[in-house]
């Protein structure tokens, strides 16, 4: 009897080492890749470095919704696009201690608080400082994203205790321009500088499915992945089209090619918490269960779920039961 040939597919790369070098050909190359192959190679990054059974769960409330002054194509705040949404004030801190309270009754372990802002001004980062120290101050980690920061400001945040802080790349930088035009990607990575400096964690990822082609998801890939630091999260969405924006009516995405995007993430930032994002209530079981194979390792649960009772929360609960998930402490 003979032993089968060695299949040439097959890879001997250490699954643990983290590498901030990928070029733009390797990525292309783990995206081309059949998705046996694709898969396989994922879940073995997976296993090196994390239990492939736990999901790390992050609660999101936003702290003040809607008449954001920039652009972004994709979303349902930007004051340039008739969708519906009312712009809010900043809430009171005492509301969002309220919510990060039933947040963390909920079992929640991260508590992040999003701004529709361009960036902050001192007067609300000073407020958000003190919504920062009051949640943490309750046992919760602490995540915001307020848009662009300047160095001081995210010392400042940090000095209140903020341990994460969400700035997406969105997509490539060839692609950017397409759907944002009031900011470039310079400005974003000058952020990402500024929240690493200050030692904060850095979550960072982008969005699938605005139109983008197969090389702009290798650019963005390989742009994550060439930051100097990795960040700790990686979130990838699957747009979500709104009525009103730029981006109704695009071109829907294969679901296997998001699936193909959280894998090649999940390679390549091997000791990244890789978030399925946004999209997920548009997705069957089947496509989430098999980003979860893919490697990814978090979700986020919205923040109408804290207060009011939430059949997708349910339904969330049901799927990670189905499959064998549980959280991550
Ligand atoms: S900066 Fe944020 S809130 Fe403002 S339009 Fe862009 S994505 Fe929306």
């Amino acid at each position: 009897m003979s032993l089968a040939a060695p299949n040439p597919a097959h890879h001997s790369a250490p699954t643990a080492i983290v590498r901030h070098d990928w070029t733009r050909e390797e990525v292309r190359a783990l995206f081309a890749l059949p998705f046996p192959e694709l898969m396989f190679r994922a879940a073995e990054v997976h296993r090196a470095n994390f239990d492939p059974c736990e999901v790390q769960i992050s609660t999101l409330l936003s702290i003040k919704t809607g008449g954001c002054p920039e652009d972004c194509a994709y979303c349902p705040q930007s004051a340039k696009y008739d969708t519906g949404v009312k712009a809010e004030k900043l809430m009171e801190i005492e509301k969002v201690l309220a919510e990060a309270r039933a947040a963390k009754a909920a079992g929640a372990s991260r508590f992040c608080m999003g701004a529709a802002w361009r960036e902050p001004k001192e007067r609300d980062l000073d407020s958000v400082c003190a919504m920062v120290e009051g949640v943490k101050a309750l046992g919760l980690e602490t995540c915001a994203t307020l848009g662009m920061l300047t160095g001081t400001q995210a010392q400042r945040l940090r000095e209140s205790g903020l341990d994460y802080y969400n700035h997406n790349l969105d997509t490539s930088p060839e692609f950017y321009g397409e759907i944002i035009t009031t900011r470039c990607y310079q400005d974003r990575l000058d952020t990402l500088e500024h929240v690493r400096e200050a030692g904060i964690n850095v979550c960072c990822g982008g969005i699938v499915g605005m139109g983008e082609g197969i090389e702009d998801r290798v650019g963005m890939i390989a742009t994550l992945a060439g930051l100097p630091v990795h960040p700790e999260s990686v979130p990838i969405n699957m747009l979500v089209q709104v009525e009103g924006t730029p981006l109704e009516g695009s071109a829907k995405l294969d679901p296997l090619d998001f699936v193909r995007t959280i894998a090649v993430a999940r390679i390549t930032m091997p000791a990244s918490v890789v978030r399925l994002s946004a999209g997920r209530e548009e997705m069957s079981e089947e496509t989430q269960a098999l980003c979860f194979l893919a490697g990814a390792n978090s979700i986020f649960y919205g923040p109408k779920l804290l207060t009011t009772p939430n059949p997708g929360r349910d339904r969330d609960m049901a799927l990670l039961d189905k499959l064998g998930l549980r959280a991550m402490e």
